[in-house]
């Protein structure tokens, strides 16, 4: 299992750790103090399943306020272009 990371989103430091008994892709929790700051996430999931819930979780951490239907959306679409823009890239070299 990766070890947890330590980032900074907003100018916040949030801890990432990863689990291997969980249910959702990802949890983001955010509590009052500085050092609740933390992002969960699923060790068994694929690459692209991975990305789409980190940016998922991360738009979470950025913009708490935001209902979760508008974040997984953004997500998704987010996780599709960038792997979209990564496919098109690979085939030119
Ligand atoms: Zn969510």
């Amino acid at each position: 299992m990766p070890r947890p990371l330590r980032v900074r989103l907003d100018g916040a430091e949030w801890r990432v750790t990863w689990s291997g008994r969980m249910q959702d892709y990802g949890i983001c929790a955010r509590g009052a103090n500085r050092e609740s700051r933390i992002i969960r996430l699923r060790s068994r999931q694929t690459d692209d399943e991975l990305l789409d819930t980190l940016l998922h979780e991360a738009l979470h951490a950025l913009h708490w306020e935001v209902e979760e239907a508008v974040i997984a959306e953004r997500a998704t679409e987010l996780a599709a272009l960038i792997l979209r823009v990564f496919e098109v890239r690979r085939k030119v070299r």
